[in-house]
């Protein structure tokens, strides 16, 4: 089997990069091992203009944000699914003053029933304050349907990709029956072990996430204060997330969620259940760079890195990298 891009991974790094190569009318065939744990599944995937810790605008959020809509609403648009969502942020803990005028545009006060179901949900003694447009991405609708999609172009293979079957020889790259001019590797914290890309600056952390089942929390806003209340359908909200830099497994942090169920407890005057534990690894860099780098010598690269706003950068990264993989 010929292509001209092997891509191995399907996670948002590999998603977005060979949706790019294919409007650019190169041909792609994924692989990517649908039994792992995918972070880009276990993600909260929100599109969040403000940093509400410092209460400043994201770094470059406009040209992130154009990108990313553009992406993601022509993907909803080609795949016939629900891919992305307006979503308002309800974020506590709002300073009086916010010093960077920047921010202004986003944030709204919130009033009449809205207020009032505030009021009466949350025990926080902190002002609330509305962040708007703010965006969920739905990204177990976007893996399925971009797979179903490639699987009937043939393009898509359910697989364990193992390095020891590569071979890269007068410039091509071959794996198993496929034949390909280019290898782009999407593995995500896997990188690591990445014998092509070895030298790569890989500082891998770990976050949990939690399922909860809040029967009476109204699903149109995104809660945050602290941690996060994503909306997932059916009154179960995603509630996350910790960063953990030394582990030995990807076990549920028992403690981590027992901290969490206190501040729910806290946070809540309505009840809830958790109903799952979900857990992942975050591949990030020394400097939070993303990575998106051509090999010396082979004909190989790395899309990776995506970090803690691996949604909202991925769109435009994958847009400028497809088009320099195209070039070369
Ligand atoms: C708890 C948590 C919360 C997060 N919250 C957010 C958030 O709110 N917003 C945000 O933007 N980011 C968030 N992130 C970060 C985000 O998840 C990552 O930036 C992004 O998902 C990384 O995508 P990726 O495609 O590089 O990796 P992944 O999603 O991990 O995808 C890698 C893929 O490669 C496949 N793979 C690896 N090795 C092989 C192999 N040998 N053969 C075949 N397939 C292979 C895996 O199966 C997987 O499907 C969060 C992460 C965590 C863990």
């Amino acid at each position: 089997m010929q292509t001209e891009y092997l891509v191995i991974g399907g996670g948002i790094a590999g998603t977005l990069i060979s949706y790019e190569l294919l409007l650019h009318n190169k041909s792609v065939m994924v692989i990517d091992d649908t039994t792992a744990v995918k972070a880009s599944i276990v993600a909260g995937a929100i599109l969040n203009p403000v940093n509400i810790k410092q209460w400043n605008v994201a770094k470059d959020y406009q040209q992130y944000i154009a990108a990313a809509l553009d992406s993601y609403t022509s993907l909803q648009k080609l795949l016939n699914t629900p891919v992305i969502s307006e979503v308002p942020i309800i974020a506590f803990d709002a300073p009086a003053k916010k010093e960077d005028i920047l921010i202004q545009p986003f944030l709204h006060n919130i009033t009449g029933r809205d207020a009032a179901m505030i009021k009466n949900t949350f025990a926080t003694p902190y002002t609330a304050q509305k962040i708007s447009p703010a965006f969920q991405i739905h990204t177990a609708n976007l893996f399925s349907a971009w797979r179903k999609y490639l699987l009937a172009k043939n393009a898509f293979l359910d697989a364990h990709f193992e390095m020891e079957q590569l071979s890269i020889a007068n410039g091509t790259v071959m794996y198993k029956h496929i034949h390909a001019e280019k290898i782009i590797f999407c593995e995500g914290a896997a990188a690591i072990q990445n014998p092509l890309f070895s030298h790569l600056p890989f500082t891998k952390n770990r976050g949990d996430a939690l399922l909860i089942f809040i029967p009476g929390l109204p699903k149109k806003f995104i809660y945050h204060n602290g941690i996060r209340l994503i909306p997932t359908g059916n009154q179960l909200f995603w509630c996350g997330s910790n960063y953990t830099w030394n582990y030995t497994n990807l076990e549920p942090d028992t403690e981590w969620r027992k901290q969490t169920e206190n501040t729910l407890k806290d946070l809540l005057n309505i009840p809830f259940i958790i109903k799952d534990h979900i857990v992942a690894e975050r591949p990030t860099t020394a400097g939070q760079q993303p990575l998106m780098l051509l090999h010396d010598s082979l004909p190989a690269a790395m899309f990776n890195g995506l970090g803690t706003k691996g949604f909202l950068m991925g769109p435009l990264l994958a847009k400028s990298f497809a088009k320099k993989l195209v070039s070369k």
